[in-house]
Formats: structure tokens, C-alpha cells, sequence
């Protein structure tokens, strides 16, 4: 596999550039905004800011792939997401996969494998049919556009019944069709650990799993043993401040670059142009620097200053991505030999 599903069609592993992998456009919830007004969802405003901003990320910036975990459960919503970047340069990656810390919707128990409490209709797992077909098939209503990733989540519920569910769907879709699984942490419960053991357990091969959020860690045990097992960490919310400042999110940062980690860390914001969760306001207030160009504004300025070179800057940036996202060694050695040691240093 070489090449990597966008929003616009299979795009060549060579042709997949400086990557944020991370990232959200909008994160809503349809059904609670039919019934509870939100005063700053604004359509037009927040396309044309969007639009605005990854226009700038790629024209100014230099980033060409950006990587949309919004999956369900997070409001995903192709049709919409391809009005909205109808005219932005940049390739968009799109996920299948679920969000949510404990339980699937009622819909998911009646539409449940053989053997699960609660199954009423015959036939196989809705959930893994829709995570294989999401890559295979491509998204309902979309006229084709195929997911390049899986997301999934743990967080303080640990695997529950119906996560170790959303897990066996995707570590089948992943098997199946080769995009890799990325996935939410928690890290005050260093829940790293429990993925990496369901997925050797369940034979998912821990290179293509992208440990996310693991950023939110300054415990340098902690991520060399995720990224020593053989997963990618995402060192994924840079400007997410309230969780944790830039400056010990970059610390930690420079530390593992210093103590041979380059080859096993993706890095991103995780940030997004709405979100019905945390409103734009609010993000403003508390947590301004927050947004898609921070790690181009800040972040890489502070790693030069403090000795990162840009051949591990590229590493991370445009090699690591094309491994994580295709899982194919050559190609990725083919686009290290293009974009590494080109004297930038
Ligand atoms: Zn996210």
C-alpha cells in the first residue's frame, strides 16, 4: 500500500508531504444542535475562517496533508466537510472509526454480532461492516470519499464491553485493509498501555498504531516504552494548553529526539475550527493558542532553538507520517531518500 485515501482520491505516498495528524475541522453533534440552540455555530463564518486558515497552512506554512480524526461520535460529516474545503490546497485525510469512552448507542446493541447481550436483528457487526466499507467502499453520501485511518479511544472506563467491540472492529478493518489505527488516550491513566496489550493480544501489529494524545505526558519512561514496543506516538496537542503547557509538551519533545526517538513520533494540535464541546469563544479566552498554525508558528522555531535539526524536523513531519499512514517500508524509504539530508540542516 502506497498510497494514501484523501478527500479527493488516492494520493501517491511521494505526494503526502509535511503532515499534522491529528487534527479536527469541526466537532459537533447534530442531534443536540436540532434541540439546544448554539450561539456560535455560524456556517458561513466558520467555513470561511476555516478556509482562510488551511489556505495559509499550506500556502505559508508548508503543510500539504492534514489528518481529520472526526469520526462518530465526534459529528463526522463528509458531505459537509467537502463543501468546506471544496477550494483548500491541501490534501485531506479522512477517518471511520468511534468515539466514546464507554458505550455505542442503543442501535449498536440491537445490531449486534451473534453471542451480544441485547441482539435483535439478525445478520454480521454493522460496526465492523461500516469501518471496512468507510475504507473499502467509501463513506455513504460521498460520492466515494474513502477513510485513511481509524480512530478509537480509551479513556478512564478503560475497555469496556462495547470499546473491546469498537477494538475487534477495527482491528479487522485494519487487518483487512491495511490503513492504521489511531487512537485516543488518557494519559493520567497511562491507558497507552492497556491498547498496546489488547492489540498484541489480538495479533494487530503495533506498527501501525499511532498511540495519540501521548503528548500530554512528561513521562519519558512512559512514551520510550510505547514507542520501544514498536507503536508511533502522537505527540498530538500542541497548543492545548489547559491540558498541558507548550513548553513542557516541547521539552519532552526535544528530550526523546535527543534519545533516538525521531523515527516514532507524529506531532500535531489536535485543534479545530468549531466545536460544540469547547465553543470558539471559549477557546479564545482560555486557550488562544490553541490552533492549526502553532506548531509552525512556535513549535519548530523553539525545536531549532534548541538544537532539532530540520532533517529530524522532516522526519517527523513528512517520513513518519507516510510510514504511519501506509505501513509500506519502501515507499517510505523512498520518500526519506528524496527529503533527507538535501544539506537544510
Ligand atoms: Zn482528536
Amino acid at each position: 500500500m502506497s498510497t494514501v485515501n484523501t478527500l479527493r482520491g488516492p494520493v501517491d505516498s511521494s505526494q503526502i508531504g509535511t503532515t499534522l495528524m491529528h487534527e479536527h475541522l469541526m466537532v459537533r453533534n447534530p442531534e443536540l444542535e436540532r434541540n439546544i440552540e448554539h450561539p456560535e455555530y455560524d456556517e458561513a463564518a466558520i467555513f470561511a475562517r476555516a478556509r482562510a486558515s488551511l489556505t495559509s497552512l499550506h500556502v505559508d506554512k508548508g503543510i500539504d496533508t492534514f489528518v481529520d480524526l472526526t469520526v462518530l461520535g465526534l459529528g463526522r460529516d463528509i458531505p459537509t466537510v467537502l463543501r468546506l474545503t471544496e477550494d483548500v490546497p491541501l490534501n485531506i485525510v479522512v477517518a471511520t472509526g468511534y468515539y466514546t469512552a464507554k458505550d455505542l448507542p442503543t442501535y449498536f446493541h440491537t445490531h449486534a454480532p451473534d453471542g451480544f447481550v441485547g441482539r435483535t436483528l439478525d445478520g454480521p457487526d454493522v460496526l465492523e461492516r461500516m469501518f471496512v466499507d468507510d475504507v473499502v467502499k467509501g463513506v455513504p453520501r460521498t460520492d466515494g470519499v474513502r477513510a485513511g485511518i481509524i480512530k478509537i479511544v480509551t479513556d478512564e472506563h478503560g475497555i469496556t464491553p462495547d470499546l473491546d467491540r469498537v477494538y475487534r472492529a477495527a482491528a479487522r478493518a485494519q487487518a483487512e485493509t491495511g490503513v492504521p489505527i489511531s487512537t485516543h488516550t488518557n494519559v493520567s491513566y497511562a491507558n497507552g498501555r492497556d491498547q498496546q496489550k489488547w492489540f498484541v493480544d489480538n495479533g494487530v501489529d503495533l506498527g501501525r498504531t499511532i498511540i495519540g494524545h501521548s503528548g500530554d505526558s512528561t513521562d519519558l519512561g512512559y512514551l520510550k516504552e510505547l514507542m520501544d514496543n514498536g507503536s508511533f506516538i502522537g505527540m498530538d496537542r500542541f497548543g492545548m494548553e489547559f491540558v498541558l503547557d507548550d513548553e513542557s509538551r516541547i521539552d519532552t519533545l526535544v528530550k526523546l529526539i535527543e534519545q533516538g526517538y525521531t523515527e516514532r513520533i507524529t506531532i500535531s494540535h489536535d485543534a479545530g475550527f468549531f466545536s460544540i464541546n469547547t465553543p470558539t469563544s471559549w477557546r479564545a479566552k482560555h486557550t488562544p493558542n490553541w490552533h492549526h498554525h502553532r506548531i509552525s508558528d512556535h513549535v519548530l522555531p523553539e525545536l531549532r532553538k534548541r538544537g532539532v535539526t530540520e532533517d529530524q524536523i522532516t522526519q517527523i513531519m513528512v517520513v513518519n507520517p507516510v510510514q504511519a499512514l501506509t505501513g509500506d517500508v519502501e515507499a517510505t524509504r523512498a520518500v526519506a531518500e528524496k527529503v533527507l539530508g538535501t544539506g537544510r540542516s
